[in-house]
């Protein structure tokens, strides 16, 4: 071979070496509790991603049958069982999303609250139509279920067999469950060998595998107008809860679907509130306990949790950010310099 011919040769390798390394992008949709995923991976053959996707299907599927809030499954029947004091067998996901719940609601005391279905069911938000517009409920029915004071602790859990001392107590994973599908689809892809992957549920996700020289970049779900990016290298879930999509409107004033367990009422005083952490649940469960803690005692409950990067918008529209989520973030100069950035308090329940 002349050394030309060599040269063409060794070029042409070269370059299918680096297809079969690099390859394109595969991506999926795919739907649950009302959100569509989409679910993207690098670095994989068809044959792979496809397998994994099929498996994704079934899966998505399972957690929507057996965590619907208000669709007749799994859920339904406890919470059933819970208010007239009978006993349940349960295998599947949910006990351990009452583990992660009850743990929740510890660390934010009370403000994350799994228990508190009924109250979210009085407003109408276990509907998929939205905005709402069924009346708000008297005071007298919040009363009535406040004075139960349904918790995930009234659960009683004896191997796999699940009552309630209270019957107040209706579960509704609504603040956590998207967030350990997403963790879910993820351990599944990686388990599979797909090590560099994004999920996202409408603008909540997680990823694997970005790095330095090629982070993950994703929008912040914010309302219209405030346009920020995250930056993430490695691995990471952002996570938003806000008051601006899922709403129940009565004569001009709207009530978001997110409820202050401790006063049966709907959040006020934060637009949104957005987490990074390193899993979809706690992230997830982390932005709806936030957006119930509010304007004054956010940083202290993210403090709690162990939070480190946190971005909230304010009603007025001013943009708060930890300081530790400066680097992460994207914009354009005159909305990163319009960002207040603070320092968290000393968290109360941590160990060290
Ligand atoms: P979104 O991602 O739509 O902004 P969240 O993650 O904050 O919403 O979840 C809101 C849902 O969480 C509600 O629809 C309801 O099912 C449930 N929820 C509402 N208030 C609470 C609360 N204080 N604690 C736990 N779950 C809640
Ligand atoms: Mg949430």
């Amino acid at each position: 071979m002349g050394i030309r011919a060599f040269w063409i040769a060794l070029l042409a390798l070269t370059v299918i070496a680096s297809c079969s390394v690099r390859q394109p992008e595969i991506s999926a949709r795919f739907y649950v509790f009302g959100t569509l995923v989409d679910v993207l991976v690098r670095d994989t053959d068809q044959a792979t991603a496809d397998a994994a996707f099929a498996e994704i299907q079934q899966q998505l599927q399972a957690l929507h049958r057996d965590l619907h809030a208000w669709e007749p499954g799994p859920l339904t029947r406890l919470n059933q069982a819970f208010s007239l004091g009978r006993t349940v067998t349960l295998g599947g996901d949910i006990p351990i999303l009452i583990e992660m719940s009850r743990w929740m609601e510890e660390m934010t005391e009370g403000r994350f609250n799994a228990a508190a279905g009924a109250l979210v069911a009085l407003w109408g938000f276990h509907t998929s139509e939205f905005p709402v517009s069924s009346p708000p409920p008297t005071e007298y029915d919040i009363r009535r279920i406040l004075m139960m004071g349904p918790s995930t602790f009234d659960i009683h859990a004896d191997g796999q067999t699940f009552s309630s001392g209270n019957p107040a107590v209706q579960l509704d994973f609504g603040g956590i469950a998207k967030g350990f599908a997403v963790d879910r689809i993820i351990a599944l892809l990686e388990s599979r060998g797909i090590d560099q992957c994004m999920v996202n549920a409408g603008g909540d996700l997680r990823a694997v595998g970005g790095s330095n020289r090629s982070p993950w970049r994703v929008g912040i779900r914010g309302p219209e107008g405030v346009q920020v990016g995250i930056e993430l290298a490695g691995r990471g879930a952002v996570f938003t809860s806000g008051s601006s999509e899922r709403y129940l409107e009565q004569e001009g004033q709207r009530f978001p679907h997110i409820i202050d367990p401790r006063t049966g009422q709907p959040v006020s005083g934060l637009v949104s509130v957005t987490v990074v952490s390193d899993e979809g649940w706690f992230a997830d469960a982390a932005a709806t306990a936030l957006m119930v803690a509010g304007p004054d005692e956010w940083q202290q409950v993210a403090a709690d949790l162990g939070l480190e990067s946190v971005l909230v918008i304010e009603q007025d529209g001013n943009v708060i950010a930890t300081q530790v989520m400066a680097p992460l973030l994207i914009a354009e100069q005159k909305v990163i310099s319009a960002i207040r950035f603070v320092t968290l308090p000393a968290g109360r329940f941590s160990e060290g």
